[in-house]
C-alpha cells in the first residue's frame, strides 16, 4: 500500500505538487490522469524516492520513504520512467538489472535470480528476444523489456509512467491486461495513463490531478458519473459495454 499525505514538492522554487493526498491500495491498479503539466510524473518520481518532498509524507507499507535505505527501497518499489536511455545491452542483461537490489558485491546472479529473470521475460513475452541487442528492438518492444525488468525486481509497488506509449493499439491492450493481472499477485500498481478510455477500463481507482492537486479520487464509475473527468479535460466520455470512448465536448 502506498499512502500520499499532503505531499508538496517542486523544482527549484517552482511548486508543482500542492497538498496531494490519496492511498493506493495493495492488489489494485491506481491510475493518475490529468492535463499535461499537472504533476503526474512529479508525483511518481516522489513516490519512487527520486524527488524529496517539501512537506507532507509518503508511506510505503506504512513506513515513511526517507526511512528506507536505497537497497530497501529498490526491493520495495520499481519505477518505469517515461524517458529512458537505450543502452547497448542484450534484453536478458537488461532484465537482470532488476535483480541488482538483491545481489551481493560480486553481482553474481543466484539460481533464484535467474528464475525471476526468466519468469519476468516469459510474463511479458520478451523471452524470444533474450539475446537481442536492445537497440535493435522497436520502441514498443523495448517498452515490454523495461516492464520485464521492473517485474524481475519483484517489488510490492510498481510505478509506471505511461507504459503504453509507443505501442500499437493491440499491444496496448495486451500490456494493460498484463498490468491489470498484476493485482492478482498482491502488487500495488500506480501508473500514469494519457488515454482516458484505457484508464477507465483498467483501473480500480483513478486519481484525477489538475494544477498540482488531486482533485478527485475514486473508482472509475464515480469519476465518470461526477462529470469531473469531462470537466477537467473538456471532453465528452461515452460508454459501450466494458469500453469507453472519448469525444469532443459539445460545441467544440
Ligand atoms: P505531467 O506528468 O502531469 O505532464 P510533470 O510532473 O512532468 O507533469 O510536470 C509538472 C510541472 O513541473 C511542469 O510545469 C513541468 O514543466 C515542471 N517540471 C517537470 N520536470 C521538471 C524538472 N526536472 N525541472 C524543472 N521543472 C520541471
Amino acid at each position: 500500500m502506498l499512502e500520499i499525505r499532503q505531499a508538496a514538492a517542486g523544482y527549484g522554487r517552482e511548486q508543482v505538487l500542492r497538498q496531494v493526498s490519496f492511498t493506493a491500495p495493495a492488489g489494485e491498479v491506481t491510475t493518475l490522469v490529468g492535463p499535461n503539466g499537472c504533476g503526474k510524473t512529479t508525483l511518481l518520481r516522489a513516490a519512487a524516492g527520486q524527488l524529496p518532498l517539501w512537506s507532507g509524507q509518503i508511506l510505503l507499507e506504512g513506513r515513511p520513504l526517507p526511512d528506507y535505505s536505497r537497497k530497501e527501497l529498490a526491493q520495495a518499489a520499481a519505477f518505469m520512467p517515461q524517458v529512458r536511455d537505450v543502452p547497448a545491452i542484450t534484453v536478458e542483461a537488461l532484465v537482470c538489472h532488476g535483480r541488482f537490489p538483491y545481489l551481493g558485491f560480486s553481482r553474481r546472479l543466484r539460481p533464484e535470480d535467474r528464475r525471476a529473470v526468466e519468469g519476468a521475460m516469459e510474463a511479458v513475452g520478451v523471452a524470444q528476444w533474450a539475446r537481442r541487442d536492445l537497440r535493435e528492438l522497436s520502441g514498443g518492444q523495448r517498452q515490454r523489456v523495461y516492464l520485464a525488468m521492473a517485474l524481475a525486481q519483484d517489488t510490492r509497488l510498481i510505478l509506471l509512467d505511461e507504459p503504453s506509449t509507443y505501442l500499437d493499439p493491440g499491444r496496448q491492450f495486451e500490456l494493460l491486461e498484463l498490468i491489470a493481472g498484476l493485482k492478482g499477485r498482491g502488487k500495488t500498481v500506480v501508473m500514469v495513463l494519457h488515454d482516458l478510455a484505457h484508464a477507465l477500463r483498467y483501473s480500480g481507482q483513478i486519481v484525477l490531478m489538475d494544477g498540482g492537486r488531486a482533485v478527485q479520487c475514486g473508482p472509475p464509475e464515480q469519476l465518470l458519473s461526477s462529470g469531473a473527468l469531462e470537466r477537467v479535460f473538456g471532453v465528452r466520455i461515452g460508454r459501450a459495454g466494458e469500453n469507453f470512448y472519448v469525444a469532443p465536448a459539445a460545441g467544440v
